[in-house]
């Protein structure tokens, strides 16, 4: 009688999810997303002059979450108004007593990080692990760290002080909206200024939410005001003549014109933008760790990171080898619902942003790169995109060039450790990288040859609130984080 033909999997098939099927996983604690949000102005929620509201709808499955407001000038207005009033006793508070709210605030966010959790994922589609346990704690850590630095302003710089600089308008994207909001808000409040906020059209809701912790934390009214909408309403920040500075977080292309709109206006002015960053890995990288580093690199939060390693440069020698080996990698990704706690890339924030995948894959194909994409089975509802590897990409592919925002990697090789700093280089954008290998000596001559504002050893997309983030060249200027963030939020007298 001939053998029974094995029904198990090979071990190998089994490691890599081939043949394992999840059952869901999904995260149950309630949002507790209001049908319907007004504009956060002086300590309370009021009804938009414009009488306009605008749906959100959440990237998962197209539901509607809630009615945002739209604030019109006149409501911009409004809101700079209070928060004038407002620095007028905040920037005198003592530190000590300016401290005592940012705690509070932290803790308050650390009491509801589950509820926020699950509004960041539903609004925005990120994976509910990711805002579980890196969007929300690392938003709380941000007001701790400069709840500590509030009464401590005399030392930043020796011998000299900060202060405040007044009203500061802030505009913030839909990648990371809580945590965006937390690097704005925290340094601007530990230095005494006031705050009008405005967040991405598509993602308002954790930052409407957010309003009431500071309602909870006793936060005196105007200190910052909320005010949503699209990009007519960004524009009326930028342009109020009470900002004393703007700090913008977003594209390349909209930074450009806040730049030329305050030209000659003598307010303070930081961009974070855009990025392309080289992830490099040399043959003598430990590979599975870099295999790792490159995955997270590219599809944490499905690539909609200003600094996610979206070129890879691998040493020729290692690249069939460090390919196969992404490829395996891949297979073993989930795609699919945000909210179950086995997904490893989300939603797309929005259709506009898929329809912008889908036309930067669709010309890296039509170029001759080679195009790789696992078998998954995406959700009908919602906007996904599958993780997706581009080999044989040349210096002078749009995939190698433009910011894609997406769960796409483009890789190219080298041969020298000169020739991996030239390409490297040989971008618009300044804003981070990172260096895989065995030798300390290389990893600081690289370090201090790529033009980026944060440069990555054997790691990849670590934060931490005490280091300063942020771009060189179209990537930006200033810094949000550190000591070096704080001063970019005050003047040194
Ligand atoms: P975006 O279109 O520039 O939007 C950013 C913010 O600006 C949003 O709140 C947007 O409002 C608002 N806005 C749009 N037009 C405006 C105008 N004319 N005046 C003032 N504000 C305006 O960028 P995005 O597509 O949302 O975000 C993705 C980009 O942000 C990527 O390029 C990414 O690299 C960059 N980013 C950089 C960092 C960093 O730290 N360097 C961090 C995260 C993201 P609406 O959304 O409501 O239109
Ligand atoms: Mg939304």
């Amino acid at each position: 009688m001939p053998a029974k033909k094995s029904t198990r999997p090979a071990a190998r098939e089994l490691l890599f999810g081939d043949l394992w099927e999840y059952d869901p996983a999904p995260e149950s604690a309630p949002a507790f997303i209001e049908p319907r949000y007004g504009l956060f102005i002086n300590g309370k929620f009021v009804a938009p002059k414009t009488r306009k509201y605008f749906d959100s709808i959440s990237p998962r499955n197209e539901e509607k979450l809630s009615e945002i407001a739209l604030a019109g000038a006149a409501d911009v207005d409004a809101a700079y108004q209070a928060a004038a009033t407002a620095f007028v006793s905040w920037s005198k508070l003592p530190g000590t007593e300016r401290a005592k709210y940012l705690f509070r605030i932290a803790r308050l966010l650390q009491d509801r990080a589950r509820e926020f959790a699950v509004a960041e994922t539903l609004d925005g589609g990120k994976p509910i692990t990711e805002s579980r346990d890196f969007d929300v704690p690392m938003a709380a850590a941000h007001f701790f760290y400069h709840a500590g630095w509030a009464d401590k302003l005399n030392y930043v710089t020796p011998g000299r002080t900060l202060a405040p600089l007044g009203v500061v308008g802030q505009i913030i994207p839909w990648n990371f909206p809580l945590l965006m909001l937390a690097w704005k808000l925290a340094p601007a409040l530990a230095t005494g200024n006031t705050v009008v906020l405005k967040p991405a059209e598509t993602t308002s809701i954790t930052a409407l939410k957010f309003a009431s912790i500071l309602q909870d934390a006793g936060l005196p009214p105007g200190v910052v005001n909320i005010v949503t909408g699209a990009g007519e309403t960004g524009a009326a920040v930028v342009n109020h003549p009470l900002a004393a500075k703007i700090a913008f977080t977003g594209s390349t292309e909209v930074g450009k014109s806040i730049q030329r709109a305050l030209a000659g206006t003598g307010k303070r002015l930081t961009l974070e933008l855009g990025g392309k960053a080289a992830n490099i890995v040399f043959e003598d990288a430990p590979l599975d760790q870099a295999v790792e580093g490159i995955i997270n690199g590219i599809f944490f939060n499905q690539g909609h990171v200003c600094c996610a390693g979206s070129r890879l440069l691998v040493q020729e020698s290692i690249a069939e080898e460090v390919l196969s080996k992404l490829k395996v990698r891949l297979k073993s990704l989930r795609t699919g619902d945000p909210l179950d706690k086995n997904t490893d890339v989300g939603a797309i924030n929005s259709q506009a942003q898929l329809d912008r995948i889908r036309e930067l894959v669709a010309c890296g194909v039509a170029e001759g790169a080679d195009l790789y994409q696992p078998a998954c089975k995406l959700p009908e509802k919602g906007f996904y995109f599958p993780p997706t590897l581009f080999s044989n990409v040349a210096m002078s592919h749009r995939i190698a060039r433009d910011e894609i925002f997406g769960p796409v990697l483009s890789i190219l090789t080298f041969r020298t450790p000169e020739e991996a700093v030239e390409k490297a280089n040989n971008t618009r954008y300044g804003l981070s990288a990172g260096v895989w290998t065995d030798k300390g000596s290389r990893i600081l001559k690289m370090s201090t040859e790529l033009k980026a504002g944060v440069v990555w050893a054997n790691s990849f997309n670590k934060f931490d609130p005490a280091s300063p983030f942020g771009g060189y060249k179209e990537s930006g200027f200033g810094r949000e984080g550190g000591k070096q963030g704080l001063l970019d939020y005050a003047n040194l007298i």
